[in-house]
């Protein structure tokens, strides 16, 4: 078994730039790990649903240029990426504006299994918002197909990226994001969005929650905070680099999940993986944006 695959949507994003001015990019949280696990070393491909346009046609170039395989990328006559714009407030606070609801990644799975080569891998990374964006059938097809996926010697891994705006409402993010979360192999969680989704205050109250799944390989995301780690039964808390200066945090938790996994992948084990995870994170926030540019990523790594 070869490789990572991330399942998900990209986007294209227009962020706040100087005089009154955006900055396109392309970003989504699949997409941002996909890349920065191809940074640092890993085989990975990306699986996704694109139109035939031409900002479908620059994600393509920018997955080929970061080394990330496109061959199981479909493109939809019909549909494009979806949209996202940053507004920064007067307050200081950021405000993000979406149209997503009619994006070629919506039609993840609509129609057909994923590709059998998927089962060749060796990990397939999916997130919360992965299973929130695609029909009610296409979940049932993909949970299906990773039970499958798992008999055959896969690892499936889950970050729950809990976003209220893509679900119906709150029962069916639970019932549908525990469903994924209990077919884990690793689950990479963060503290913040499991609370949100249960609704839980106390960091005790979810950890005992998260125990209740018995997930073989669990590390809970707290910021600053060390990262809670689960593995063989034992609980551990393993310190994250400290950052000076954070510049922008977006994309921390992907970065950190590319950084846990590529690790993983050479054979390292969880406690060293969360430093890698947190290596690469403290790199990302220093920058602003998802994809902070190769060279200035690598300077930040090697500080
Ligand atoms: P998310 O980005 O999913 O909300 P977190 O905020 O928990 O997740 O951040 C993910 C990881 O990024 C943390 O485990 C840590 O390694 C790193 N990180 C995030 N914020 C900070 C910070 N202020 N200082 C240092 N590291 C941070």
């Amino acid at each position: 078994m070869y490789g990572i695959a991330a399942i998900g949507e990209v986007m294209i994003e227009l962020a706040p730039a100087p005089q009154d001015l955006k900055r396109l990019a392309y970003a989504g949280d699949t997409y941002n790990t996909a890349i920065y696990l191809a940074r640092a070393g890993a085989p990975t491909s990306y699986v996704t649903h694109l139109g035939q346009d031409s900002h479908s046609d620059a994600i393509l170039a920018e997955l080929s240029q970061e080394q990330v395989a496109t061959n199981l990328i479909k493109r939809e006559p019909t549909r494009q990426p979806g949209l996202y714009i940053i507004h920064n407030r007067p307050d200081g606070e950021r405000e993000f504006a979406y149209w997503r609801d009619h994006s070629a990644a919506r039609l993840l799975f609509n129609n057909c299994d994923p590709d059998p080569s998927l089962l060749d891998m060796q990990m397939i990374y999916l997130s919360g918002i992965s299973i929130a964006i695609i029909s009610p059938e296409a979940r049932e097809r993909l949970h299906r197909f990773l039970s499958h996926y798992q008999q055959k010697g896969g690892k499936v891994v889950f970050d729950s990226n809990f976003r209220p705006r893509l679900w119906p409402d709150l029962g069916t993010a639970q019932a549908t994001t525990e469903r994924f979360l209990k077919l884990a192999d690793i689950a990479l969680l963060t503290l913040e969005d499991e609370q949100a989704l249960w609704n839980e205050q106390d960091q005790d109250v979810t950890m005992a929650r998260l125990l209740t799944y018995a997930l073989p390989e669990l590390v809970v995301k707290r910021g600053a905070l060390p990262a809670l780690v689960v593995h063989e039964n034992t609980l551990n808390a393993v310190d994250v680099c400290q950052v000076k200066t954070v510049i922008d945090t977006t994309a921390a938790g992907d970065s950190f999940n590319a950084g846990y996994l590529a690790a993983r992948y050479r054979g390292l084990g969880p406690e060293l993986a969360v430093s890698e995870g947190a290596r690469c994170a403290a790199a990302v926030i220093q920058h602003r944006g998802a994809i902070v540019p190769l060279l200035d990523y690598q300077a930040s790594l090697a500080a």
